[in-house]
């Protein structure tokens, strides 16, 4: 099969895959990773198929294997190229995701003279070509680089052009030096027998007593060991070493030392507890998938310390029995100790975490431990799941509503997605799990796409702690009566209370999308588009309210349209707002402050929370980042400043977000000894977001949002695609907008697709980001896919499909 058609790294790659030949004597097969002639450049690609004949007659050959050599399971490939098909993005950039860390390598150019000419007519070249010409013939080479900043790249590259067009000159392109490769120790032994040994080393004794100290260690340690030990223990140098190989005393060889980032664990195996009756059920669901080799899906839904966790290690036990491997995923910022330890002590030595704060050459090195089935679970964030682990049978996403799942940046895909393909592909179970599952997961859970298991109490053992009491503030009362401070009068009361009795405080403040919309302290009122019933967003450059779905723009009132109070303001409350009143209000109090700004610096996390942990604060104040997946022992109470600012974002998932955030940060209080207490301030209380919240109610909020989603036919009922564009001048970026709604919408026609939407071109939520103006448009439907493959999207056009969130 002399032909290969490959998928190459190459941003202008506008086809999926080009044809090469293979040469004689090459050997490749698909899911190798080649080097190939592309234009003028030599690029990397990966072999998709081979066959007798090309699918373009002129084809060039394959220019090497890469080294060390890739090669991409075949089950990597076929989800690769689903992934391009689906989230509509260049084939080489899915696979990118499955391929060793560090991989991309660039290649170089030199320029030299041609040697057969000697005279040439200065005249015909231009002043540039001319200064090229004579410093490369000056000095015999040149590299491309350095002409580039002579005369600046495009300059540069038009003479080198004309002057190899005129083949004055040669052009030659060479790999850059790996970035990562396997990392080589030097081991050492003797090359004599023992008794030699001593001899050599007490006659060299007098005059080269480092070599004498050399030998004298191997001799004592009686097998190869790496010469950086033995230059430490003896403190000689490479010198003394070289001069005892020349004597054909020792003998020197190189070899692989396999970087590891996880101390072995130390802790002794967990031991698996006995599932109650729950547990069982659905470890009996999983383990007959597992047995019968077919692809199912399930959905795990039980509250906080209802014991999933448990069910995932076991049956990770079952899939490891069964002589399969797994993938573990859990959302970036729950990839703590915390979590990674309950794996790793019940699995010792059998797990590999994908940490994205390994070096390359470390997550380099468990990539190929992870391909030679190394380890029977992977365990990571999202990316983990295109970890090459062999024989899968068992995939599990925990917290699958998480929306850090979905990837930001091309292929934006949803990890959920990917892994149910993923699991088809291999045959292999899916499942998820979730306190509060997102609500399209289980819209499919109840048309039976995927296996409900449900774990509906806490596991409680005697403790004191079920499910905490949640109490829902009304901020409007507190303003009657005259209560100014951002701290209801019950909020206030329970922290004294619980102060008293030296217990543990978290006060939680949502900062998602800032202060962005405009709200009245006195009657609660929020500014929203009487066209689309959204929240306005405040753009601060314009001084405007913008409505982000229809482009509706109005000035902000000085006083507030229901109530007529001056006391109309943003949100702009921070959590260092939240400390300095907190602090005035209890002076006492040790406080602990955790947002993006006291905790930038890397890996302070896990130190910042175990301070609090380890009791040295009383009151934690944070983010959305302390709702995550931390076990917090002593806090007792929960208070959650102003709920108003999640549900009222300008996105139709804002209360299903809302929701799951609350249920999360409620989860956080009362799971030690300690019967917890929740309070939520909120100028909605009403609000079914918060009150399902407040009584632990999934399915009542479920129940609520499927019918409101039903009737405006948002997700499940329809399906999203988001296009973006962005540029750095805004009337351009708006043009630009509107021209491929038109598009669009005429090819709407023309194809007589029905049931389909466009809405906008609006700005978008963020509408400046990084110096560049956003627009976008967003496609509604039942396949908006249709209508994307029967248009040209441009390629400065961002698309993204099933879109989460505000972009
Ligand atoms: P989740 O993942 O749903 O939050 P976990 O699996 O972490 O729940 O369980 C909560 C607590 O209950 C943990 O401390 C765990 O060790 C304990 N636990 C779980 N299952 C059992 C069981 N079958 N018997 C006793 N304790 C259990
Ligand atoms: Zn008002
Ligand atoms: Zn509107």
């Amino acid at each position: 099969m002399p032909y290969a058609e490959v998928s190459v790294n190459s941003p202008s790659g506008i086809k999926p895959t080009f044809s090469y030949h293979i040469p004689e004597g090459m050997e490749v097969q698909p899911g190798q990773a080649v080097w190939v002639p592309f234009g003028r450049q030599l690029l990397q690609g990966i072999v998709i198929s081979t066959g007798d004949s090309p699918e373009y007659e002129q084809t060039r050959d394959i220019a090497g294997i890469v080294d060390p050599p890739v090669i991409l399971a075949l089950s990597s490939l076929q989800l690769g190229k689903w992934l391009s098909a689906y989230y509509r993005c260049p084939l080489f950039q899915s696979l990118a995701l499955m391929l060793p860390p560090g991989f991309g390598r660039s290649n170089f150019c030199t320029l030299v003279a041609n040697p057969d000419v000697d005279i040439i007519c200065s005249e015909s070249l231009s002043s540039d070509e001319r200064e090229l010409f004579e410093k490369i013939t000056a000095c015999g080479l040149l590299e491309l680089k350095n002409a580039e900043k002579i005369l600046g790249k495009q300059r540069a590259q038009r003479a080198v052009s004309s002057l190899a067009r005129r083949n004055l000159i040669f052009r030659n392109f060479h790999l850059s030096p790996a970035r990562i490769s396997p990392k080589m120790e030097v081991f050492i032994e003797l090359a004599v027998d023992h008794e030699t040994a001593g001899k050599e080393a007490a006659k060299l004794a007098a005059r080269s007593p480092k070599q004498a100290m050399i030998l004298y260690y191997l001799e004592k340690v009686k097998t190869s060991v790496s010469w950086r030990e033995v230059s430490q223990a003896t403190s000689s140098s490479i010198s003394s070493r070289k001069a005892l190989e020349d004597k054909g005393l020792v003998a020197v060889n190189k070899r692989e030392i396999i970087r590891r980032p996880i101390p072995v664990s130390t802790q002794p195996p967990g031991p698996p507890l006995k599932p109650n009756n729950m547990q069982q059920r659905a470890l009996d669901e999983i383990t007959s998938s597992l047995k019968c080799n077919s692809s199912h899906n399930f959905l795990l839904h039980g509250v906080t310390g209802s014991g999933k966790t448990e069910v995932y290690l076991q049956a990770l036990d079952q899939a490891i029995r069964l002589g399969k491997k797994a993938i573990v995923l859990v959302p970036e910022i729950s990839l703590t100790p915390q979590i990674i330890n309950r794996f790793t002590a019940r699995f010792p030595n059998q797990v590999a975490v994908l940490h994205s704060t390994l070096s390359l050459g470390e997550r380099f090195d468990q990539w190929r431990e992870i391909k030679e089935g190394k380890y029977n679970v992977v365990i990571g964030a999202r990316s983990a799941l295109f970890a090459p682990q062999p024989d899968l049978g068992l995939v599990v996403m925990d917290e699958e509503h998480e929306w850090s799942y979905k990837q930001d940046t091309s292929p934006r895909y949803h990890t959920r997605t990917a892994a149910q393909e993923l699991c088809r592909i291999n045959n292999a179970t899916l499942v998820l799990g979730s306190a509060t599952p997102d609500v399209e997961t289980y819209y499919k859970a109840s048309t039976g796409e995927y296996r409900i298991l449900k774990l509906s109490e806490r596991i409680t053992q005697g403790r004191a702690s079920s499910l905490p009491e949640v109490e829902v503030v009304d901020l409007r009362e507190e303003l009657k009566t005259g209560n100014r401070s951002i701290f209801s009068r019950a909020l206030q009361t329970e922290i004294r209370t619980a102060l008293d009795r030296k217990d543990q405080v978290i006060l939680f403040l949502n900062r998602r999308g800032g202060a962005t919309f405009v709200q009245c302290r006195s009657c609660g009122y929020v500014a929203v588009c009487r066209r689309c019933r959204i929240t306005l967003s405040y753009h601060p450059q314009e001084e405007k309210l913008v409505c982000h779905h229809c482009n509706l723009r109005q000035p902000i009132p000085g006083i507030c349209p229901q109530c007529l109070s001056k006391r109309i303001k943003y949100l702009g409350l921070g959590t260092q707002g939240v400390e300095i009143e907190i602090t005035s209000l209890f002076p006492k109090a040790r406080i602990l402050r955790w947002d993006s700004d006291t905790t930038r610096n890397k890996g302070s996390h896990g130190t910042f929370l175990k301070r609090f942990i380890d009791g040295k604060a009383d009151i934690l104040i944070g983010t959305q980042m302390i709702a995550k997946g931390m076990d917090f022992p002593g806090v007792s109470l929960v208070g959650v400043i102003n709920a108003d600012i999640g549900i009222n974002l300008p996105d139709f998932r804002a209360g299903e977000h809302a929701f799951s955030l609350l249920c999360q940060v409620a989860g956080r209080a009362g799971r030690g000894d300690t019967t917890g207490k929740v309070i939520i301030q909120s100028y909605f209380p009403d609000h079914y977001a918060i009150q399902a919240a407040a009584n632990h109610d999934y399915e009542g909020f479920f129940n609520t949002e499927i019918a409101y989603r039903r009737s405006l036919k948002q997700p499940p009922f329809s399906r999203l695609a988001r296009l973006i564009f962005s540029h750095t001048n805004d009337d351009f970026c708006r043009r630009e907008a509107l021209r491929l709604k038109m598009e669009l919408s005429e090819n709407c026609g023309r194809i007589g697709i029905a049931g389909l939407t466009l809405i906008g071109p609006v700005p978008a939520f963020y509408h400046r980001l990084r110096g560049r103006y956003r627009w976008s448009i967003i496609i509604k439907g039942p396949d908006p896919a249709v209508l994307l493959e029967a248009t040209k999207i441009p390629p400065r056009w961002k698309v993204d499909i099933d879109p989460l969130g505000l972009d």
